[in-house]
């Protein structure tokens, strides 16, 4: 059974290793020249940097791809499970450091904002009964899939949505919930986990603490690339063929039936075609003449990002692997992302690895990956905005970290520490890994129907043809996107039943 894989981002590569190991010749096209997509890294200088994701949450799924090619995950991946999550910074002083253990939240929140302890542990426990009812029906299931439907469990979770807060905001929830403005804030943030608006997404998403606070938050030992990495390895033990640089540029039918796909180094024929490409662009550009499927097409991208990668010739003790510093007005910053815009006071999270991968950054300095959520490329003037947002985040960051030692720090005290310096924007994003508008997690969830209007995991249309990875169902970050793999494994797997395979 021959199976090309457009695409070695992480669904790619789990992908990858789920079907070799059920006995698939696979071959995956990377139009980049090294695995990762997203999830690949760089470095500046002396200075490493993870080019994406920097939290990395239920590492079972990973786990589970070395278990389910006779490995032990242990010797191949390892990672720290973090104490503490998120350093969070309000401008009036406030701090707020956000144990991961759930009971030690709710105690760390009420002594910082005053409200009974009761009130978080009461939001964490709803929070949890939310997943444990819809998680593994909306995240580990086809919801395209006559059978998926069939199972008592599911039409259980159906019959249980209407008190799950489906048709109230998130923001709703947590004002109704939580009840202290910036306790509210504090969880609205989750909403962009996965690129959405905690003003419009459904209320059933305040389960997503719950996956950091109860399952926890880890970092792989050498840094977040060590998961596409351990993984591309994985699926080389496996047979799995590689070829890098190689862009598909159609994927071939006859009789709407995929034959095999048409790359920058010529034609390639192939049983199936798993798509870990941008499914927006998969049909834009792959599928000429192929039937769209206009109204899932047409879903709300989820927030870009602008993002600063700065090294930094100092250490800040009071900084951790998380940090987040908060905007004034949340409702205005998430109104303006809405419009297209970006607001005056923003949000700025500043993630740093070298807090715990000591190689990446040289002795007593520090490798700072600083995002600020945008809104999807849609033609703004991104080098006029940069230039003010760099500025803003510099004097935002200076103020809060720098007055101690100066009791005016201005912008440039901050910038005078930065040795290296990268900037990418949404259309760098969508020109570096593919991701139609340089959205970072596909589709926003910011409808109650989002999970449902998701493309599936296969083409409806076209025999042979699978879909996989943040832009389709179940959605966008890398545990979804390594769960997409489970299910459209799952779904080869029921069209042709695995030939067990014997492992040299
Ligand atoms: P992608 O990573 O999108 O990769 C797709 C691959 O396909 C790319 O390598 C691309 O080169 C290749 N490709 C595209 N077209 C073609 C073609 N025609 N031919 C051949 N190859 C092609 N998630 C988290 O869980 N935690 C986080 O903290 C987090 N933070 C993020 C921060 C940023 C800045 C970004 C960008 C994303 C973040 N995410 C986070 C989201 C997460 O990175 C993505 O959801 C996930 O990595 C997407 O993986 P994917 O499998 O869909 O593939």
């Amino acid at each position: 059974m021959q199976t090309i894989i457009i695409g070695a981002g992480i669904a790619g590569l789990a992908a990858a290793v789920r079907l070799a190991q059920a006995g698939h010749t696979v071959t995956v096209c990377e139009a980049n020249g090294g695995p990762g997509g997203k999830l690949s890294q760089f470095s500046l200088g002396e200075y490493r940097f993870d080019f994406g994701p920097s939290l990395f949450t239920m590492p079972q799924y990973v786990d589970e791809l070395f278990s389910l090619a006779g490995e032990d995950p242990a010797e191949h991946f390892r990672y720290v499970r973090l104490p503490d999550v998120c350093h969070y910074w309000w401008q009036d002083g406030t701090r707020f450091t956000a144990p991961a253990a759930t009971d030690d939240l709710a105690r760390a929140a009420a002594a910082t904002f005053g409200v009974p302890a009761g009130r978080v542990a009461d939001f964490m426990a709803d929070a949890a009964r939310k997943y444990e009812l819809t998680g593994r029906t909306f995240l580990e299931k086809s919801l395209h899939r006559a059978a998926t439907w069939l199972d008592w469990s599911v039409a259980a979770a159906l019959l249980r949505i209407p008190g799950l807060d489906l048709f109230r905001s998130m923001h709703a929830v947590h004002a109704r919930d939580l009840g202290h403005p910036k306790l509210i804030q504090l969880f609205d943030r989750f909403a962009t986990y996965n690129g959405s608006n905690p003003y419009k997404a459904p209320g059933l998403l305040s389960m997503i603490p719950h996956f950091e606070h109860h399952f926890g938050a880890y970092l792989p030992e050498g840094g977040m690339f060590d998961i596409s990495q351990s993984l591309f390895e994985l699926a080389q033990r496996l047979g799995v063929h590689f070829r890098f640089n190689t862009r598909v540029t159609e994927i071939r039918r006859e009789r709407r039936c995929v034959v095999g796909v048409t790359t920058s180094g010529g034609s390639l024929p192939a049983d199936n075609v798993v798509c870990n490409m941008d499914v927006w662009l998969a049909y834009d550009k792959l599928l000429p003449g192929a039937k769209k499927p206009a109204r899932t097409l047409r879903q709300q991208k989820s927030t870009s990002a602008v993002i600063f990668y700065w090294g930094i010739r100092r250490e800040f003790p009071e900084l951790g692997l998380h940090n987040i510093f908060f905007s004034d007005d949340y409702a205005r910053e998430f109104a303006a992302l809405e419009a297209g815009e970006l607001a005056e006071d923003v949000t700025v999270y500043v993630n740093i690895s070298s807090k715990l991968v000591k190689s990446d950054a040289p002795a007593g300095c520090e490798n700072w990956f600083v995002m600020v959520n945008a809104p999807a490329d849609t033609g703004q003037d991104w080098d006029e905005w940069t230039r003010g947002l760099r500025e803003r985040v510099l004097t935002r960051l200076a103020q809060q970290l720098l007055a101690p030692a100066s009791s005016a720090p201005a912008a440039q005290d901050l910038e005078a520490l930065i040795v290296e310096e990268r900037i990418v924007t949404p259309p760098q994003l969508e020109a570096l890994t593919g991701s139609h508008q340089g959205a970072l997690y596909g589709t926003s969830s910011n409808n109650p129907l989002a999970a449902f209007l998701r493309h599936p995991n296969f083409s409806q249309e076209i025999s042979g043809l699978y879909f996989l990875g943040g832009s389709v169902h179940p959605g966008g970050g890398v545990p979804l996107c390594l769960l997409s793999a489970k299910i459209t494994a799952g779904l080869l797997a029921a069209r042709h039943p695995p030939a067990p395979r014997s492992v040299a």
